[in-house]
């Protein structure tokens, strides 16, 4: 079996390419400066061969995991960072740094109103863990976003109690309706909370929001971020980890909480990842470039075929790689991840279907014929199978690929 694509989809595809000119454009300046950036670190830092033999063992002394965590930091325009394989995912990444900065009475705040699903049970809003933030005495309060903005005035104020240890900023939509925040909404509102109360640490959830602009958030005002590697910025080639850069004494925090204190980065082997990692965020500026042109095109084609809810429009700035689109029906829906599977590379052959998953309400239904199992860096998509039937889609390692598996699954809705 081929790739099924029909007419219709394949003439409407030649009118985007014509219409997504400027918008490609724009995508294509912003992975040159961000290359720029990832490659001026490697040639600063002397990367060699040598760097990517891991030491095993204990770790101590790998040169090039420690060369690697260097370029991260720069990168993302950070004192220190944290890279390391024994980091699971952004999830992990995200408990491991608040349970490390959160102690006993100390007070965290949302201010991106309600997390991404899977905080909720680090910090106690779902589930009963008994190692949850909760229940080991950090309260945790919210502030909404006003029309997908910062309620500047409302956090300022409740700042200036000096009685919060830690802000944490969610920069992406996850699976909200919220549009994705700016870095420039971000500096602002580091400002703001700055000047309410120097002390408080900002901590930004980067997850897919990474080299999507030509800032990062510790250069606006943030003091720590964390995030995956199965994401942005490990560039399709990371099969696993996470990380966590800023403020050297924060990451510091960090590192003790995942070795032992005292001994933080020093110890830590990476099971020969090292020159997956160091390739993967070479390759990030483009992945991030693959998945973004994708994005655009689809917003395109969906609002051309007159589907509802696409956001962001084509012609909008952005600040993640997530695509939303309302699909109007669990039928289209299905067909729509169907054909997507089928136009990706790993279990093209696979049929999938709406099922429960654990921890959602709501019957699932997703897309990943990825190479790194949930890697969504690669071409994926998931929708919880109620109305109005809005799909979440993300990633594509180079445009071509994905614009091949989004024609494919319009094709297959369509039809
Ligand atoms: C994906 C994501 C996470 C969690 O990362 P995983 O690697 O999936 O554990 C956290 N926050 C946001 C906003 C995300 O998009």
């Amino acid at each position: 079996m081929e790739l099924e694509i029909c007419e219709k989809v394949k003439s409407l595809s030649e009118q985007a390419e014509i219409d997504l000119k400027n918008e490609f454009e724009k995508v294509d300046e912003i992975c040159l400066y961000n290359s720029q950036k990832v490659l001026d670190a490697f040639v600063k830092n002397r990367v060699s061969y040598s760097d990517f033999q891991d030491i095993n063992g204990y770790g101590f002394y790998d040169g090039g995991r420690d060369k690697l965590e260097k370029i991260f930091a720069e990168v993302l325009g950070a004192e220190d960072a944290l890279v390391r394989p024994q980091m699971m995912s952004g999830t992990n990444a995200i408990a491991l740094a608040l349970s490390a900065l959160l102690h006993y009475g100390d007070t965290m705040i949302s201010i991106t109103g309600l997390p991404y699903d899977s905080l909720r049970g680090i910090i106690g809003l779902s589930g009963n863990s008994s190692q949850s933030l909760k229940n080991n005495g950090v309260k945790y309060e919210q502030i909404e976003l006003v029309d997908d903005d910062f309620d500047y005035n409302k956090i300022g104020k409740r700042l200036k109690k000096h009685n919060v240890k830690l802000v944490e900023i969610q920069r992406s939509t996850g699976y909200s309706t919220r549009k994705s925040l700016t870095i420039a909404q971000i500096e602002k509102v580091c400002t703001v909370i700055k000047d309410a109360d120097p002390n408080v640490i900002i901590m930004v959830d980067n997850c897919y929001g990474e080299l999507v602009e030509t800032k990062e958030p510790c250069q606006v005002g943030a003091d720590i971020v964390v995030g995956s590697l199965m994401k942005n910025l490990g560039g399709g080639i990371a099969s696993s980890g996470g990380y966590v850069a800023g403020k050297k004494e924060l990451v510091e925090m960090v590192a003790d909480r995942l070795t032992a204190p005292c001994i933080g980065k020093s110890l830590g082997a990476n099971f020969n990842q090292n020159i997956l990692f160091f390739k993967g965020l070479y390759m990030a500026p483009n992945a991030v470039k693959g998945a973004l042109k994708t994005a655009i095109f689809s917003s395109y084609m969906l609002e051309k075929l007159g589907f509802s809810g696409v956001s962001p429009r084509y012609n909008e700035p952005r600040t993640d790689i997530i695509q939303k689109f309302d699909l109007g029906s669990a039928e289209n829906l299905t067909k729509f991840c169907q054909g997507l599977q089928n136009g990706s590379p790993i279990d093209a052959f696979v049929t999938v279907l709406p099922g429960p998953m654990p921890g959602y309400p709501f019957d699932e239904v997703m897309a990943a014929g990825t190479f790194t199992q949930g890697s969504t860096i690669e071409l994926s998509a998931d929708a919880p199978v109620c109305e109005p039937y809005t799909l979440y889609m993300q990633g594509g390692l180079t445009y071509e690929y994905g614009k091949l598996g989004v024609m494919v699954a319009l094709s297959k809705m369509l039809n």
